[in-house]
């Protein structure tokens, strides 16, 4: 993944001729100190760059195209310091093609109850000049997020660190490339999906190949490299007896090692950004990828099992969002329930393909029978997750669009070993209560599985979903079903209408 500094987000003030140079140098003055302010605060991730404080429309219009032309601007954060009247930036924002903040902010935090007079009045007025403007984004139907406050207070740099965070993650996301190993597990559904229909939402390209042309790569790897990754094994997790140097599985861990490397060559020399496996379909692999997968996530890889292209996406696109934030980003999926009506949990796992950065502790590293698809006994790592608020997010395609179902939950300690669960497992209370969440998630048609974190927040898929211009169903502590299932309704007939 690219460090999040390299990206660019461009300040851009508007204002007018009416007030002259004066006011204008001041306008520049003031620009320069918030954007200067903005770079350096810690909440935004991203490099937030000063451009030209902009009169007119043949200024505005070159901005956007510069901007749209620009690889590492990654979108806009635009504020209307003075008046500037908003014919002029219509040329300009049907151009635009990156996303756009609009911060709605004043350079001066309090009213200088004192010495205000007429001059600060009409040097300060972003009060109206970004109301004129709101009105053209809002008559030209333009997504944006509109952030409100001073610039300099600590929630208001936090909510650009989201946009800027998803900005990004969108970035990431047009020109993304997902390697599917294999195709669907047969039969299911909600793996399935418009990969045309994707490519033009998303951008990101899906890519289909033989897992003969992996298990090349594999077979390829040399005996000394798988060596040397077992000895980093070693030094990074606890490593079960049996697959110690001289224990029963040691070769058999080599096989993983060399699963790894192959794998890693592959997605390299593709530039790919996210893979999929499938067990139904492992010809010349002796096992299923399992610590493979998992240490490939932890390096930045999206992964979705079973051929879930979508999900693979969008852990992609929310590891890029969580980049540096404490907690951890993985594929996921529910698996079981605890149904106590006093304590309802879900234990969510995988087979294998849990993501390490998730992990509490060291990982253990153990090897196991998988119980389907036939194969030798996989490696994996074995750990709990933190305590602590996580979001769940599903994408489905409803059939010529996508929608994007967020759970809020929950992580708990177990309180219990679990000694013969051989995965990486993490217990959650979904808000705002299972039987709610469940529900919920089933009418919206979400899937089994999901991107989850602890680094990245609803918002944060909110600003997402709102870039990618695809529908959001947020269940969280406000949820009720019966107001849900209205949503949806509702949502059906605006998404069911509504063009890209
Ligand atoms: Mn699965």
């Amino acid at each position: 993944m690219q460090p999040l500094k390299k990206y660019e987000v461009w300040f851009v003030t508007g204002s007018q001729h009416l007030y002259g140079d004066d006011v204008l140098n001041i306008v520049r003055d003031h620009a320069q100190q918030i954007s200067h302010g903005l770079h350096q605060a810690e909440a935004i991730p991203v490099s937030v760059k000063q451009k030209q404080v902009l009169t007119n429309a043949e200024a505005i219009r070159a901005l956007v195209l510069e901007a749209n032309q620009a690889p590492q601007c990654i979108g806009l954060v635009l504020w209307m310091h003075t008046f500037s009247p908003s014919k002029m930036w219509i040329a300009g924002l049907t151009e635009l093609k990156k996303p756009f903040l609009h911060l709605h902010t004043q350079f001066n935090r309090d009213i200088p109850w004192n010495d205000i007079d007429m001059d600060f009045m009409n040097l300060n007025q972003s009060a109206h000049g970004d109301r004129e403007f709101g009105f053209m984004c809002t008559r030209l139907g333009l997504r944006r997020q509109v952030v409100v406050g001073h610039w300099e207070e600590p929630e208001v740099q936090e909510e650009i660190g989201v946009w800027s965070r998803a900005a990004a993650a969108w970035e990431d996301s047009r020109c993304g490339r997902i390697a599917r190993f294999g195709d669907n597990m047969r039969n299911v559904a909600v793996t399935e999906g418009d990969k045309v229909e994707a490519q033009i939402r998303f951008g990101y390209e899906v890519h289909g190949y033989g897992i003969g042309d992996l298990a090349a790569v594999v077979q390829d790897v040399a005996d000394a490299d798988a060596d040397e990754l077992v000895h980093i094994y070693q030094e990074q997790y606890r490593v079960a007896g049996e697959l110690q140097p001289g224990g029963a599985k040691h070769e058999k861990l080599k096989e993983s090692a060399q699963i790894e490397l192959g794998l890693r060559r592959f997605l390299e020399a593709g530039s790919f950004t996210g893979f999929t496996t499938t067990f139904e379909d492992l010809h010349g692999l002796p096992q299923l990828p399992g610590l493979a997968v998992q240490r490939l996530m932890a390096d930045g890889y999206g992964f979705g099992a079973e051929g879930d292209w979508k999900t693979a996406a969008l852990v992609r696109s929310m590891k890029v969002m969580g980049q540096g934030l404490p907690g951890g980003t993985s594929f996921m999926e529910d698996y079981t329930y605890h149904l106590d009506p006093q304590n309802a949990m879900v234990l969510g796992a995988h087979m294998l393909e849990v993501c390490e950065s998730i992990a509490v502790g060291t990982p253990s590293l153990e090897m196991h029978p998988l119980g389907i698809g036939g194969k030798e006994d996989p490696a994996r790592l074995v750990f709990r997750s933190p305590d602590g608020p996580a979001i769940n997010a599903s994408i489905i395609d409803m059939g010529g669009r996508f929608r994007l179902v967020v759970n809020k939950v929950i992580v708990e300690d177990p309180q219990q070993e679990l000694p013969k669960l051989p995965v990486a497992r993490v217990l959650w209370k979904p808000l705002p209560d299972l039987k709610t969440a469940a529900a919920a998630w089933i009418y919206a048609g979400g899937a089994h599985h999901s991107g989850f974190s602890q680094a990245i927040a609803d918002r944060h898929m909110e600003v997402f979903a709102d870039l990618a211009g695809i529908e959001l169903l947020t269940i969280d502590e406000n949820t009720a079903v019966q107001e849900f299932k209205k949503e949806l309704r509702w949502n059906e007939a605006y998404y069911g209408s509504s063009r890209r």
